[in-house]
């Protein structure tokens, strides 16, 4: 069954977008993967299809009504039974490789973009939605994030990548960062390529690798050391 993204927005027009660009974009034309993007306003209410009001309890800004976006998800899982759904919000749990893997080996996913203020908790509740961060700031909008985990998921479809096992051993999938990367010239600005990776010699070269990406890891990334560490004993 082919992957499928459904996207819940208030601004279709923001779709593919990028998600149409370079090999994610090719794979789409092939149908490696299909999206679907709905208007969430064909569920607004009224002549004005209005599709959010002012915040109970006062304070700025607009908050998207639940009648509105769980017609909206509704209308979307009676489509797609079974696909897990998302709101798209700075407070969910932050996005892992860990659960875009998940996500990518499934049958997709319905996901609801927040605007505004963000969404009456009441429709989160009623329809358990998964909230999903795509990191600790705020967007305007949930499209960006949405298009970023359907870009990771993509990506990790098989026949989307030209080289099927480059996703291997890249930064997260090993529990590491990814060791730095080289190519010619061999002499850029007065310095080299690390000799090491120069001689052929495949057990040296993955012995450097694995060095790298463990200092990296220990330097950068302390909180996915620990991790790692933990899961080496
Ligand atoms: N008032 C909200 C933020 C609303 S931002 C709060 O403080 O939590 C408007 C919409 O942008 C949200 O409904 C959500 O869908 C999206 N959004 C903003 N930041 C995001 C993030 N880091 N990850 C995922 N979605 C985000």
């Amino acid at each position: 069954m082919t992957w499928r993204a459904n996207v819940l927005t208030l601004f279709p027009e923001m779709f593919p977008g990028p998600l149409g660009a370079s090999l994610i974009g090719k794979a789409l034309e092939k149908k490696l993967w299909f999206l679907d993007v709905r208007d969430i306003r064909e569920h607004g209410i009224g002549k004005h299809r209005t599709v959010d009001d002012t915040p109970a309890g006062g304070g700025p800004g607009m908050v998207i009504r639940a009648d509105v976006a769980c017609a909206a998800i509704d209308r979307a899982r009676e489509a797609n039974p079974d696909v897990p759904t998302a709101y798209l919000s700075p407070r969910g749990a932050p996005l892992t490789q860990a659960r875009v893997r998940a996500l990518a080996s499934g049958p997709g996913a319905i996901l609801l973009c927040g605007r505004f203020e963000g969404l009456d908790q009441r429709a989160i509740d009623a329809r358990q939605l998964e909230e999903v961060s795509i990191g600790d700031f705020v967007l305007a909008g949930g499209e960006i994030a949405a298009m970023a985990l359907i870009e990771a998921c993509v990506r990790l479809i098989p026949g989307v990548l030209g080289d099927e096992t480059s996703p291997a051993d890249e930064s997260f999938s090993t529990g590491l960062l990814e060791y730095p990367q080289y190519t010619r010239p061999q002499s850029f600005e007065g310095t080299e390529i690390p000799p090491a990776l120069l001689g052929g010699n495949h057990a040296e070269i993955a012995k450097w690798r694995r060095e790298q990406a463990e200092n990296l890891t220990k330097s950068r990334r302390p909180d996915l050391w620990t991790l790692y560490e933990k899961g080496k004993a």
